[in-house]
């Protein structure tokens, strides 16, 4: 080709390693000409769409010929009701991968320090290396963050914290007591990015809302989804909240039309539904009570978790398992790629999903 591309990226992209996501169960129909394939594998929401989302969406296609509102203006207004926050403070994503990476944008230098846990989400450390930033990784305590480690870890050249509450891939989650601690000790010219895709999810008494925090912290930034406990994911739509300086910062960088119109009228409209939400938080109660007891039938190891998936350790390496039940038609995640080789991590699904993925987990192991 003449010419050495790889050698002309910049340093951060030359070694990164593009994120994996969950198999498509599509995909594993046409490897294995399997059917009636399971996915228990991306945390997607197993009740399929909110009826009245679906409707909203459905309507919006009517104008596919025009561009979305690229202020988003109804579903800022939307958020606003929902959760008291004012549209100044709203940046919208194409999902929240979308406004992670926007924070990245707006905040990392070459050379900039980034501070997240072992374990944690494998978004941040690709946005920080596509920055050519530098990674600060600090030891896990129990699976879960260590906030002690995380804080000594901060110089002064770090410009971002990422924490996941709950965490993904573990489902550890930090008490409201244990970050209003961090973040009184943080500098303030230190900006927490709070990634709350699972809140919803919650069960925890002290499980802390990162919004009801922003207007104590002025470094805080908090992201949301409306593709786990909404039901979404296919459409794209994510937040963040933050103070007014921070948001018009990611405005600054964010592409005009980012957030598509039916995904815009879909998620403006999900937020009135609250049957499905009550719907979803029953489902993945529980499912996550069927799961966790059926695995622990198995005598398997599972991390305590506040989100809509388990993390379970096999005591033996997890690749040959997850092929396994690939064969049988069910996909989960392997986690390997966070450096928990001997773990797999289960979406809760719908009830006949569980029992299904639990049978063909025991089958397995057994043979
Ligand atoms: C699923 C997930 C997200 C959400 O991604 P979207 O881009 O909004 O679909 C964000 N953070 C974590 C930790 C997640 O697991």
């Amino acid at each position: 080709m003449g010419c050495d591309f790889i050698a002309r990226a910049t340093p951060g992209v030359q070694g990164l390693q593009p994120y994996v996501p969950g198999k498509p169960a599509q995909e594993l129909e046409r490897e294995l000409g399997l059917t009636d394939i399971i996915k228990l594998a991306s945390n997607e929401n197993p009740l399929g769409p909110s009826p009245v989302a679906l409707a909203a969406a459905q309507q919006a296609l009517a104008e596919l010929h025009l561009y979305p509102d690229a202020s988003g203006y109804r579903l800022k207004q939307a958020l606003q009701q929902h959760y008291g926050l004012s549209p100044d403070c709203i940046t919208l994503g194409n999902g929240s991968n979308d406004v992670l990476e926007l924070i990245a944008r707006a905040f990392l230098r070459p050379g900039d320090e980034v501070v997240y846990s072992q374990y944690a989400f494998l978004v941040y450390p690709i946005i920080t290396q596509a920055s050519s930033a530098t990674a600060v990784v600090t030891e896990a305590r129990d699976w879960g963050h260590d906030l002690d480690a995380m804080l000594a870890a901060v110089t002064e050249r770090t410009r971002l914290v990422f924490i996941a509450n709950p965490n993904n891939p573990t489902g550890t989650w930090l008490s409201r007591a244990q970050l209003c601690a961090f973040m009184d000790a943080l500098p303030v010219s230190v900006v927490l990015v709070l990634d709350e895709a699972y809140t919803e999810y919650s069960e925890d008494p002290d499980f802390p809302d990162g919004l009801e925090l922003l207007a104590r912290y002025p470094n805080l930034v908090v992201t949301r989804t409306f593709s786990k406990a909404w039901g979404l994911a296919g459409l794209r739509v994510g937040f963040a909240a933050a103070n007014r300086e921070i948001t018009d910062l990611l405005n600054r960088v964010r592409q005009p039309f980012n957030v598509s119109g039916p995904a815009l009228a879909a998620a403006e409209a999900v937020l009135q539904d609250r049957a499905y939400l009550a719907r979803t938080l029953e489902t993945n109660r529980a499912g996550m009570r069927q799961l966790i007891d059926g695995l622990k039938r198995l005598g398997l190891a599972v991390i305590p978790s506040a989100g809509n998936f388990v993390c379970v350790g096999l005591g033996r390496p997890a690749g040959p398992v997850y092929q396994q039940l690939l064969e049988r038609g069910v996909i989960v995640r392997p986690v390997a790629n966070y450096q928990m080789p001997d773990h797999l991590r289960i979406s809760i699904g719908l009830l006949a999903q569980n029992l299904r993925c639990l049978q063909v987990l025991e089958e397995v192991l057994s043979a």
